[in-house]
């Protein structure tokens, strides 16, 4: 039985696969779909170890029609729109999303909603968990990204262990 945070979920994703086709067809946006290049899998593979399928991941490194008009890269489904970033720790970013889609399915369109709607979005600080699981989507993705780019502090070592060994189990098949 689905939930109703999967079905809107699923609408989501259909609508802006189809908003992002739709746009994509204009001459003058450029649609870069490709996969995952030798260095982007060798970061990718440090933290996930196994438990992202990385041949299921599309990267559009340039213009993603509609997407553009929000300014971080997006992520939907399996497909992550880097709307230019090159930075490895945003893409450890997005494919903890990707991670997360297939671990709740197209109800993680609206849990990632509800977090960029909270008061303090991606602060994983404040949220002062001491199991990465009970971290919202958005600052489970940020924690994961600081962990890469050395900005977790010994003080949260448990934490980043607890995010690195969940992140390396591959989540359960639909
Ligand atoms: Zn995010």
């Amino acid at each position: 039985m689905p939930t109703v945070a999967g079905v809107v979920g699923t609408a989501v994703i259909a609508a802006a696969r189809f908003l992002t086709t739709a746009s994509a067809r204009l001459p003058r946006l450029h649609d870069s779909r490709r996969e995952l290049t030798a260095t982007e899998r060798t970061t990718l593979d440090a933290v996930f170890r196994g438990g992202l399928d990385l041949d299921a991941i599309t990267v559009v490194s340039g213009r993603a029609g509609v997407l553009d008009l929000s300014r971080r890269p997006v992520t939907l489904g399996t497909t992550i729109y880097l709307r230019g970033a090159t930075s490895p720790g945003v893409l450890v970013h997005e494919a903890v999303h990707v991670w997360q889609y297939r671990d709740r399915g197209a109800r993680y369109v609206v849990d990632a909603l509800v977090a960029q709607a909270s008061a303090a979005p991606y602060d994983w600080r404040a949220a002062g968990a001491t199991r990465w699981r009970d971290l919202d989507v958005e600052c489970q993705a940020q924690f994961v990204q600081d962990l890469h780019d050395g900005r977790v502090s010994p003080a949260h070592r448990a934490l980043a262990d607890d995010a690195l060994a969940t992140l390396a189990l591959p989540p359960p098949r639909p």
